[in-house]
């Protein structure tokens, strides 16, 4: 869902004038030039979180940037979510007739998709068989992984790796994620969006009626978790250690989160979650519909610590989103986390529900301490994550496709 977004010349203000014009420069070599991304959800997720900004912005520059997003029923979306946990290194079955159905319904989309990019932009697994149609396109095909590959099931890697390795080049988030590959691959990080609804300033009337809508108490301090319904964020992990936590410290917790039209065990996890939570009513478990940013970015603004206890991550936008708020952020150490997260100056790394008990104890009692965690980790986000260093990343990949 493309999303409205700010003139990209107001990011001079964030991140310098001499930024904007450069990507102007770059956009300007592409002018015309037709990049179509292909994903498996306009809503819900850090990737339609990314394309939902990243498509209007590169059109400001002159790229003639799209989205299309393939279709699927259940039992293609049930496949699709196995094959991401697998790649997340969940042991979990993959039968050769689920590969098979995963191909056809690939193949029907490719049938009635209108594949038209100069550059052919595939993000993650789900579309990735569109690559067959390589020959008769015949344009330049990059593959953009926003998974956490650390500890990929052999299997269903050596199933992928026979489609990625058709593509030109390969796209990842984190060093720890490059594999051994024939094709060129790239280091790309994701970002935010520092002027989105979900990001920008709010006036504190605006905070507090979002408290207020959702029953939250101001006056007592907020541990908020903001994700997918999806077990690799283990928010039962997060009520164990509120719970722990609460034995100590007066807090509530908000586990706020919607789902993903390309993730259909998000029902199974909530009812998990709400069944965890049991009648604690300073445990807020919020289901939003997509498209809540003004909510998501007042519970952040709102949120004394922010938690993301991901057990696989491909990167967390959760995690730039609250540091930018200047608010001290919790986070396991895996995937993409620990490029947004220097341990004990921009955030707090975790590995374990006991560490996480402890320092989340130490921040509620240590405020100041935590506050400068929260000041440096906004000075990292801005430096290194934010969305014009993503598309001058992203303008430079598709050059380098042509030249
Ligand atoms: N998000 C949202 N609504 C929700 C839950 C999450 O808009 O109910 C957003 C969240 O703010 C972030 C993105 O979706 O921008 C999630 O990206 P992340 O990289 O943290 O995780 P993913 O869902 O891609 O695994």
């Amino acid at each position: 869902m493309i999303k409205m977004v700010a003139d990209i010349r107001e990011y001079s203000s964030i991140v310098g004038q001499a930024v904007i014009d450069e990507l102007f420069y770059l956009g300007d070599k592409l002018k015309g030039k037709i990049v179509q991304n292909i994903n498996s959800t306009a809503v819900g997720g850090g990737v339609a979180e990314i394309l939902s900004r990243m498509v209007p912005l590169l059109k400001q520059l002159g790229v003639d940037a799209r989205w299309d997003v393939i279709k699927g029923n259940e039992e293609f979306f049930t496949i699709t979510k196995k094959i991401h946990n697998a790649l997340h290194g969940v042991d979990i079955p993959i039968s050769l007739d689920e590969l098979l159905y995963f191909q056809e319904v690939n193949r029907q989309n490719a049938d009635e998709m209108d594949l038209c990019g100069d550059v052919m932009f595939i993000h993650d697994p789900q579309p990735i068989v569109l690559i067959e149609r390589r020959e008769a396109i015949g344009k330049k095909w990059a593959w953009r992984c926003h998974v956490d590959f650390t500890t990929p099931k052999e299997g269903v890697m050596a199933f992928l790796k026979s489609y990625i390795e058709r593509y030109d080049c390969a796209v990842f988030s984190a060093p720890a994620f490059a594999r051994k590959l024939s094709i060129p691959q790239a280091l790309i990080s994701p970002s935010i969006d520092p002027l989105s609804d979900k990001n920008k300033e709010l006036p504190q009337e605006t905070i507090n009626s979002v408290l207020d809508q959702f029953g939250i108490d101001k006056m007592r301090p907020i541990v908020t978790q903001i994700s997918r319904f999806d077990y690799l964020k283990d928010p039962i992990g997060v009520i164990e250690v509120y719970k722990r936590v609460k034995r100590h410290i007066d807090c509530q917790l908000v586990l706020a989160g919607g789902g993903a039209t390309d993730d259909p065990e998000g029902a199974k996890v909530l009812e998990d979650v709400r069944n965890a939570a049991a009648d604690d009513p300073d445990i807020h478990v919020l289901l939003l519909p997509p498209a809540k940013d003004i909510e998501i970015n007042a519970l952040q603004r709102a949120s004394s610590v922010i938690l993301q206890k991901s057990l696989k991550e491909g990167f967390g936008l959760t995690v730039a989103e609250g540091l930018w708020k200047a608010k001290p952020v919790i986070a396991s150490a895996v995937g993409g986390i620990p490029l947004q997260i220097a341990h004990k100056y921009s955030g707090i790394l975790t590995y374990s529900i006991d560490g996480t008990v402890h320092y989340l104890k130490q921040l509620l009692n240590e405020p100041e301490y935590a506050k400068k965690l929260g000041i440096n980790g906004r000075e990292h986000i801005k430096n290194n994550f934010l969305i014009t260093r993503h598309i001058r990343d992203y303008l430079l990949l598709f050059l380098s496709l042509y030249h």
